[in-house]
């Protein structure tokens, strides 16, 4: 292959990673990060022999770049990026990167929710089935560095739409799209169909040899395969039996249905809890019946998958009051998840830095399920401008220490204490996996 001047931009996981396998492969290879470079990634390009730069972009040498790896925290509306568009320079993803350098059959998953969930619970299956399989995307290892240093079969990708955007050539032997509602617009300009068309950029160069799996009851889904001439076999999933749906409950079965065979399992022999698990189920089901995994290795590893950590994860039971970790409920629509898997009366804490949040989604759940909130953000006027009124005990927490005290203080034998906060977790924490370990932690001193 041609040997190119390569410029990476953005030295985090997905970035290092294409700069290793852009160095293994014999290009030229700079990168270039804004912000300061974690050590270990510092190491690593060093180890590797890579140029490399940290708070600042060079732009002479950026410029003369023949293509550009950008990754994905990067808005196209940065200034350098403008540049080079202007100038022509070729801007790929890293996936888009790796895509060129393996043969192994990719299964790909996005959505606004469930992703990480999904990627992980097909990851599962297939290893469990022990089939020669990687994992990379948005978790653990960048698929370039695995493509670059492991001899993989196939690889389970978690595709965020940035990640989806700058993907050209790629494609999804098996493409997964699990819902879409409205998340990151600002990075979209503020239009829903720029963001569902990145979504759909997964089923991109599929061919009718590939699958395209997804939700069947998703309205914006289905509105947007209405005008869309699809090449792949589609694999739709509901929660009931529909006309068109190849996967489904019934009398309390799984059912899945591909071209060779019928799959069948009991609905609670299902590892993971909650309405939107069960499609997170079928989707990563389908897929491993696609590959031919054998069904007993398909029961067997939906049922003892553990449950992923921040996601509707149980922390403990203190004198009768269960305590839930959703972190990562960082948008309205998985909160709404949440609470609709309760089956107990429940004190939500929510709240952190609201991303244009309407409440109205989660209303009827929290009139049915929800005895008290305790708002637990810097600012958490618009909670109060939404909420009061609506439930019967509602106050203030400015930590998760006060949050977990004043919620477990108005919780009663049998009832839930909730985490699943339906905002970002910036303004008091560094993280959601911060904001969620705290939690455990105050809930465990309890
Ligand atoms: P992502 O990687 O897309 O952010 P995660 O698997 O990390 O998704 O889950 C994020 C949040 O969304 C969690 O609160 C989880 O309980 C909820 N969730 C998981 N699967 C779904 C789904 N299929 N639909 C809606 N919400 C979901």
């Amino acid at each position: 292959m041609k040997k190119n001047k390569i410029v990476v931009l953005g030295a985090g996981e997905s970035g290092v990673g294409a700069a290793v396998l852009a160095q293994v492969k014999g290009h030229e290879v700079f990168v270039s990060d804004m912000s300061s470079i974690k050590d270990k990634y510092k190491q690593m390009l060093d180890e590797y022999g890579i140029a490399w730069e940290e708070g600042k972009h060079t732009a002479e040498r950026i410029m003369d770049a023949d293509e550009v790896v950008k990754s994905p925290g990067i808005p196209d509306t940065a200034p350098l990026i403008v540049a080079l568009a202007e100038k022509g320079v070729p801007i790929i993803s890293e996936i888009e990167f790796a895509g060129r350098y393996t043969d192994a059959r990719m299964i790909c998953i996005t959505g606004s929710n469930g992703k990480t969930t999904t990627t992980l619970l097909t990851y599962h299956i297939l290893k469990s089935a022990g089939l020669k399989v990687g994992l990379a995307g948005n978790v653990g290892q960048s698929l370039a560095y695995q493509v670059a240093t492991c001899d993989y079969e196939y690889y389970v990708v978690e595709l965020s739409s940035f990640q989806l955007d700058n993907m050209y050539d790629f494609k999804a032997d098996i493409a997964v799209l699990l819902n879409i509602t409205p998340d990151h617009l600002d990075r979209y300009d503020h239009k829903m169909e720029n963001y569902i068309d990145a979504k759909f950029r997964i089923t991109r160069n599929q061919t009718a040899e590939d699958a395209f799996i997804y939700w069947n009851d998703d309205p914006v889904i289905n509105e947007k395969l209405r005008s869309l001439q699809l090449n792949s076999q589609v694999y739709p999933f509901s929660e009931t039996p529909e006309p068109h749906s190849k996967a489904y409950m019934q009398d309390h079965k799984v059912v899945i249905n591909t071209p060779d065979d019928v799959f069948t399992m009991e609905e609670d022999e299902l590892a993971l809890p909650g309405r939107h698990n069960l499609y997170n189920s079928l989707a990563a089901g389908i897929s491993a019946n696609l590959l031919h995994i054998e069904k007993e290795d398909i029961r067997r590893a939906l049922s003892n998958f553990q449950a992923v950590e921040h996601r509707l994860e149980p922390v403990a039971t203190v004198r009768g009051v269960r305590f839930i970790n959703d972190s990562k409920a960082t948008n309205v629509n998985s909160c709404w998840y949440a609470l609709e898997s309760m089956v107990t009366p429940v004190v939500l804490i929510l709240g952190g830095k609201d991303k244009g949040n309407d409440y109205t989604e989660i209303e009827q759940l929290v009139h049915d399920k929800v005895k008290a909130i305790v708002c637990m953000g810097v600012d958490n006027s618009k909670l109060h401008a939404f909420f009061d009124g609506k439930v019967a005990h509602i106050e203030d927490a400015g930590s998760m220490q006060e949050a977990v005290t004043k919620a477990y203080a108005v919780a009663q034998a049998g009832d839930t204490v909730l985490l699943s906060p339906c905002c970002a977790s910036f303004d008091l924490f560094t993280s959601y996996e911060d904001r969620g370990t705290q939690f455990k932690e105050c809930v465990r001193n309890l």
